[in-house]
């Protein structure tokens, strides 16, 4: 039997939905309230709005949806889909908008919509939106919020625009919908150190996301960060810190997460800087690989939460 050493989206995915099922990543016309009225938006966003993987807005989200699921069924044998609203902040946009392109994902063999945004961009009539579309379809709901560190004072270095407490406020809000939540980080930003990577898996298992999305950092040419980068302002950590960041990040999170993915992709063109020059399933190996001769894996040091003070007590 396979050793266990952390819980992998993918098992969660065909146990949930009996089956495989592939996340198509929808594009629509949005942009993000951190990159308006003069605000350069994160330090490390592009063009693309950190989504580099997605399809052209060009087509309407009927359109990139089938187009997707036709190439995706012939090459994986698929039946199931997720319909993922990846780039920029897909919250920003005036509530009628926001309906029309929601609606417009529900169709045959879409299981769920997944919808990403940031943290100061969750209102309640968004989420009602989602509720009425989710219990009239049957169609599963997921909010993936970029958070990245729980280090309030990386978040200003980043020019993230929003805080901690705006997160935790989402949070609540999310879970109280009933959808699934999910958190991006990045786990080697140059500001931080392994406290922030243990604080920031304590504070995803105590929100109760349902997934967590990691990333390495990478550098987009052309970004604030890349400029910084050239100028030589912050270093970024060793292949081997990062892994190490990696094991300690499942450790303490809690039992109930699934994994999404445990770095981050981008293309080489576009970069200065990416998964140290390797390919993004090769560190992943390792660092599995390394987890089971270390005997490490998740949740082995969750057991801060419950009223640890008092346990003696009880
Ligand atoms: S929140 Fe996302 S889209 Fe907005 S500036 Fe940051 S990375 Fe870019």
């Amino acid at each position: 039997m396979e050793q266990y050493i952390y819980n992998r989206y993918a098992v969660y995915l065909k146990k949930h939905y009996g089956q495989k099922v592939y996340k198509l990543p929808v594009h629509i016309p949005v942009s993000c309230p951190n990159r308006k009225n003069g605000r350069y938006g994160c330090t490390y966003c592009g063009q693309k709005g950190a989504g580099l993987e997605q399809k052209s807005d060009a087509f309407s989200v009927d359109g990139q949806l089938k187009q997707n699921m036709k190439y995706i069924s012939k090459r994986y044998k698929a039946e199931k889909f997720i319909a993922y609203f990846q780039s920029f902040t897909n919250t920003y946009l005036h509530l009628e908008e926001f309906q029309k392109y929601m609606e417009q994902a529900v169709q045959q063999n879409i299981v769920e919509i997944a919808v990403s945004t940031r943290p100061d961009c969750i209102r309640e009539e968004y989420l009602k939106v989602l509720k009425k579309i989710s219990e009239k379809s049957g169609v599963e709901i997921t909010v993936e919020l970029g958070l990245q560190t729980a280090n309030y004072h990386s978040l200003e270095k980043i020019n993230r625009g929003h805080t901690l407490a705006e997160y935790i406020e989402a949070c609540l809000l999310i879970k109280q919908y009933g959808f699934h939540l999910c958190t991006h980080i990045i786990l080697n930003l140059p500001y931080d150190e392994n406290i922030d990577v243990i604080e920031s898996a304590k504070l995803v298992s105590v929100m109760k996301n349902d997934y967590v999305k990691l990333h390495s950092l990478y550098i987009e040419k052309g970004t604030k960060m890349a400029e910084e980068y050239a100028k030589g302002l912050f270093e970024i950590c060793s292949v081997e810190e990062y892994k190490e960041r990696v094991k300690l990040f499942l450790e303490y999170i809690s039992p109930d997460i699934w994994i999404q993915r445990l770095l981050g992709r981008a293309p080489e063109e576009d970069t200065l800087f990416s998964n140290w020059g390797q390919s993004w399933w090769k560190i992943r190996d390792e660092i599995e690989q390394e987890m089971i001769i270390e005997n490490r894996y998740q949740s082995k040091k969750f057991h801060y939460l419950g009223g640890k003070g008092v346990k003696e007590f009880f």
